[in-house]
């Protein structure tokens, strides 16, 4: 946990959050502001700034959150028609939080990257 982080304060309940999925390890909730008709933002509980410092330091966490998205995208039929999963690193990357997060997208056609 990070005292000034954001999505800490989300998961010790400092800050309000619609809950999508939760499991011992994962955390994933609606985005406020969303790019898609269904837009989750899933996180581990653990903090990490980003996946490169997550993958560094510990791995296994990234398939902790993977088996979260799988879960989910399963039991609620996203898998189905078809999500994309993003996660931004550093300023190109237009990352705003730094507490690793993989933005879950779907529920509607998203744009293909050459069209
Ligand atoms: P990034 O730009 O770092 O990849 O993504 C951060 C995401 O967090 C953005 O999509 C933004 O809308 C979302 N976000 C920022 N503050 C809050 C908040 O207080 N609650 C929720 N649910 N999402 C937030
Ligand atoms: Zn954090």
């Amino acid at each position: 946990m990070s005292d000034d982080c954001l999505f800490c304060k989300i998961l010790k309940g400092e800050i309000p959050s619609t809950k999508v999925y939760e499991d011992e390890k994962v955390y994933a909730f609606k985005d406020i502001n969303p790019l898609a008709k269904e837009h989750y933002l899933f996180i581990h509980r653990s903090h990490t700034a980003n996946v490169n410092e997550m993958s560094d330091e510990s791995p296994e966490q990234i398939a902790e959150v993977y088996s979260g998205i799988s879960k989910f995208t399963k039991e609620n039929g996203l898998v189905d028609s078809g999500y994309r999963v993003v996660t931004n690193i550093g300023k190109h990357g237009c990352q705003t939080v730094f507490h690793t997060h993989f933005h879950v997208l779907g529920g509607e056609q998203l744009k293909g990257f050459g069209s």
